[in-house]
């Protein structure tokens, strides 16, 4: 598995920059997993848009589907330019009806409802999830292929399910949009102490960072990480591949 990270900051994105959103593949078959604002833009750099095969969503707030509307557009594009791409799969969940209903837009993508509890083939992927604590419905995700696996936090506050959910993973991506005098205080997010100690209880290999504030300097929240976890932490940087 190679994954890359196509935007890093929580909210809206920096400028030229792109909300926390990741490119994964495995022989072959391209998944995005979220996709805010600024991703489709970003996306390009790394793959033409009529070859990514699935979308996964971890909820709806706008920093993780803005861009939604876009990739839809530019499969209809492709469709009015006699270069019809299959329907596009997006998975999301299905406890708002309102949003999920946006994820079908005409031939081009159809929107596939998931829970916590499914387990799903997604390409060479078995995907599972974890609800999040965050103040509307957002699942992490579990990618795991040929005995490897990546797990991604999404957004949450301190969340106790997660680390039995990620325990073992080679790769933890967590979110860590706080530093550490907010922690606690912003609900539903957490901060580079929380991030590094879910990756050591859970074991994982190898931490990265996404979801990341504007204000600050976030060195500082990769130093709080180090503070709770033994193992290898690093901030995400768009566009490296990071391999499982
Ligand atoms: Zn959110």
């Amino acid at each position: 598995m190679k994954i890359i990270p196509l935007g890093i900051w929580g909210g809206y994105p920096k400028a030229n920059g792109a909300t926390s959103s990741f490119l994964i593949e495995h022989n072959g078959f391209h998944c995005l997993i979220d996709c805010g604002s600024g991703v489709l833009a970003s996306l390009q750099n790394y793959l033409p848009l009529d070859q990514l095969d699935a979308v996964v969503l971890s909820h709806y707030h706008a920093d993780h589907i803005a861009d939604i509307g876009s990739l839809q557009y530019s499969r209809l594009i492709q469709f009015y330019l006699g270069e019809q791409a299959p329907v596009l799969p997006i998975y999301g969940h299905v406890y708002d009806e309102e949003e999920f209903a946006k994820l079908t837009y005409k031939e081009q993508t159809i929107g596939v409802g998931i829970t916590e509890s499914d387990v799903l083939s997604i390409g060479p992927f078995t995907v599972s999830f974890c609800r999040t604590v965050h103040p509307v419905y957002c699942l992490a995700m579990k990618f795991e292929a040929d005995g490897r696996s990546i797990v991604l936090t999404a957004d949450t506050e301190w969340c106790d399910d997660l680390v039995p959910f990620a325990t073992g993973a080679d790769l933890l991506i967590s979110e860590a949009n706080l530093y550490e005098e907010h922690v606690g205080k912003a609900p539903g997010h957490m901060g580079g102490s929380e991030a590094g100690k879910l990756a050591e209880q859970a074991k994982v290999k190898h931490l990265v960072l996404t979801h990341l504030p504007h204000h600050g300097d976030v060195r500082d929240i990769l130093a709080a990480a180090s503070s709770t976890y033994s193992g290898h932490v690093e901030i995400a940087e768009v566009g490296k591949k990071y391999l499982s």
